[in-house]
């Protein structure tokens, strides 16, 4: 698998925690040779200290950029690409992985603000962040080749109680990847959507505002998956043949029912 991956160029958004960061990790430990990892968030510090640790533990046969990112703002998503030095802009793979969770609350209590900010996150982000790096990959022969993985949720399938927008998020997240597979059919282009049940990651945290009991009784009576667990599925996927396409994937603890 590790072969497959040589070479190539990838972006993470949101690596700077969680199952971005962990993605960044496995990939450099499956190829560590020859390949390019573009680390974005917003948190530029932690990218760097991820950035390290990867060199620390692979060696320069990786090559990391740790790049400041927020993907919720149009502007800074439209300027990513022509930003990068020339070197680093032939992308092969994009893990359109940056979200979050504000707030739980039934529908009459939803907060605009609350509302605004995860659909320009997890729905509005990941369309523009999309459409930075198609021409990059339209460009290739045969109607272009590279592979878009999205992060969904088990939310996006099942909607619960207090979570309709984080949940409607998702959703979105689902309809866009299924329809934009069917827009690439007669191309190498693979889109590909990982969608995890419960990871403990600073996630579920930011949920209650930084109330860790709170997000604690989130994981009662279930352990959780591991960033790793996620990890280790995304670069699965990106690293199966060229032919193959694991298209839609649901991921959750044994007892998460
Ligand atoms: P984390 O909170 O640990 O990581 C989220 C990442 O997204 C961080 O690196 C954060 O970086 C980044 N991020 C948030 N907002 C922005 C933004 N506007 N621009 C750029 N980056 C941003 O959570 P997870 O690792 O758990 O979440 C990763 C993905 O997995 C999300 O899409 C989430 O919805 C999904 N998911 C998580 C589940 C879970 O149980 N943990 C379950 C199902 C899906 P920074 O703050 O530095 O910008």
């Amino acid at each position: 698998m590790g072969k497959r991956l040589e070479g190539k160029t990838i972006v993470i958004t949101g690596a700077s925690s969680g199952i971005g960061r962990s993605t960044a990790v496995e990939f450099a430990r499956t190829s560590p040779k020859n390949l390019r990892l573009i680390l974005t968030a917003r948190r530029i510090d932690t990218l760097k200290e991820v950035a390290a640790q990867i060199q620390k533990e692979v060696g320069d046969g990786v090559k990391v950029l740790p790049y400041k990112l927020d993907v919720s703002k149009p502007e800074e998503v439209s300027s990513f690409v022509g930003n990068l030095p020339e070197e680093w802009r032939d992308i092969d793979i994009l893990v359109n992985n940056a979200g979050l969770v504000k707030g739980v609350a039934r529908a009459p209590d939803i907060a605009a603000e609350d509302m605004n900010i995860q659909f320009a996150t997890n729905v509005t982000g990941l369309v523009n962040m999309t459409q930075a790096i198609l021409p990059i990959f339209k460009k290739r022969p045969d109607g272009g080749a590279g592979d878009i993985i999205n992060i969904g949720s088990i939310a996006g399938r099942e909607p619960y109680p207090g979570g309709s927008i984080y949940c409607a998020t998702k959703a979105a997240v689902k309809a866009f990847t299924d329809a934009l597979r069917k827009e690439l059919i007669s191309t190498r282009i693979r889109i590909i959507e990982i969608d995890p049940g419960q990871v403990e990651t600073e996630f579920s945290i930011v949920r209650f505002y930084g109330d860790k009991s709170k997000a604690d009784a989130v994981y009662a009576g279930c352990e959780p998956l591991t960033p790793e667990d996620i990890a280790e599925v995304i670069v699965f996927a990106a690293g199966r043949r060229e032919n193959v396409v694991i298209a839609d994937t649901l991921i959750f603890p044994n007892h998460q029912a």
